[in-house]
């Protein structure tokens, strides 16, 4: 701002001394305060009535104006040389140094330095309108004749870059501030956000735990009725269900592979008597001990179902004939078999094979028909 302002007041007074120069110098009346300028030729001349005019030339002008100026404001021009014709405007220090620097850098216009004030200088060049008065002092044009120094007092620019810190101050102290507030919300932001995320996570993991529980839960359950749909529940053994399922598997293989297949039924008898006498959880109770004691003496292979009540069929892959065996074998075992809460009992048998032209409701027909031939042939026997 400072050189700005330098700049300004140096363009205005060039212009003025061009406007002059322009002229070949100005005449003025004479009158108080005004001399000719004693190094200029032909400084007067008398206008028709004989009164005199000063001649003014672009440097008297200047040197007038600087006076004015410097004692009404509170910068400082003036008017210098390094060959002054007036001596009055010899060069300073600094004003030496700014037209020796002009010298040296010939393309340079300003010259400035800032010690307790601001000193300026701008070059004076010899321009076409100077030489109409200075050819005959040896001017050319383009010489460097002079310059002319501002000077300006630092003050009031102080001043104006205190307020301006202040005011920077102020601004640092907002910025901060924001920055600060912002900051603890970004802070408090995340906290919340990681309070969430982690709730989340724990939600989440309850929720997986929850669902593989109950998956387990439903698994197990699942089980338990795939098994309960296939088992007998007093005895452990096979229902009936699983019998028919397992019969329609096993006759398909009898019939393609010409694999035996035989059905043993067997009924306990008098059944009820031993329900009357003893009650019927020493019934529930026997009928699972005789099932124990079968499941002893037929083999892995063989399918031992509880068919309903007190009857049992026993699906073995053997001919009539062995399956008779199994059948006589059974019986007798159980004859002799002493049960925990009763003495003991025994058992009616009937025992087929299968023919591959019968259907699977005729096989068993004909088993269940051999049974109920034991038992009307008095019991403890085997029919086939
Ligand atoms: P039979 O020699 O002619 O077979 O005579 P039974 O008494 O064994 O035959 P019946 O069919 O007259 O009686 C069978 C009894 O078996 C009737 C029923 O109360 C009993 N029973 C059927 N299922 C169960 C059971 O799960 N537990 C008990 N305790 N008794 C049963
Ligand atoms: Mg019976
Ligand atoms: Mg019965």
């Amino acid at each position: 701002m400072v050189i700005r302002e330098a700049k300004t007041l140096f363009d205005n007074i060039v212009v003025t001394r061009t406007w002059n120069a322009s002229f070949g110098g100005v005449y003025v009346k004479e009158q108080v305060g005004i001399k000719p300028n004693p190094y200029l030729k032909n400084n007067i001349m008398f206008d028709e009535h004989n009164k005199t005019l000063i001649k003014i030339n672009p440097a008297w002008m200047t040197r007038q104006i600087s006076e004015i100026s410097n004692r009404k404001n509170s910068y400082y021009f003036k008017i210098t040389s390094l060959k002054p014709l007036n001596p009055e405007n010899i060069a300073d220090k600094f004003e030496t140094k700014a037209l020796k620097y002009f010298e040296q850098n010939r393309d340079e216009k300003y010259f400035y330095n800032f010690n307790e004030g601001f000193d300026f200088m701008g070059k004076l060049k010899v321009k076409e309108s100077c030489l109409n008065c200075h050819r005959e002092q040896g001017y050319k044009l383009n010489d460097i004749r002079g310059g002319i120094r501002v000077s300006l007092p630092l003050d009031s620019y102080y001043k104006e870059i205190d307020i301006i810190q202040e005011r920077r101050y102020i601004v640092l102290i907002i910025i901060i501030a924001i920055s600060f507030i912002g900051y603890l919300l970004l802070i408090l932001f995340m906290k919340s956000h990681q309070r969430y995320e982690k709730h989340m996570i724990e939600f989440n993991q309850s929720l997986e735990h929850k669902v593989k529980n109950r998956t387990e839960e439903l698994e197990s359950l699942n089980k338990i009725l795939k098994t309960q749909a296939i088992t007998d529940s007093l005895t452990g053994i096979y229902n009936r269900n699983m019998f028919n399922t397992i019969l329609v598997t096993r006759s398909e293989e009898a019939k393609h592979s010409n694999k035996a297949l035989s059905l043993i039924m067997f009924d306990i008898d008098f059944f009820k008597k031993i329900n009357d006498n003893y009650g019927h959880q020493v019934g529930d109770s026997v009928l699972k001990e005789l099932t124990k004691l079968i499941l002893i003496h037929i083999r892995k292979d063989d399918v031992f179902v509880r068919w309903g009540g007190e009857e049992f069929m026993i699906l073995v892959n053997l001919k009539l004939e062995t399956s008779l065996k199994v059948a006589k074998h059974l019986r007798e075992m159980v004859e002799k078999y002493k049960f925990s809460k009763i003495d003991n009992l025994t058992c009616s048998f009937g025992v087929a094979e299968f023919k591959t032209h019968q259907s699977l409701d005729e096989f068993i027909s004909e088993v269940d028909n051999l049974l109920y031939l034991a038992k009307r042939k008095g019991r403890n026997r085997v029919e086939s």
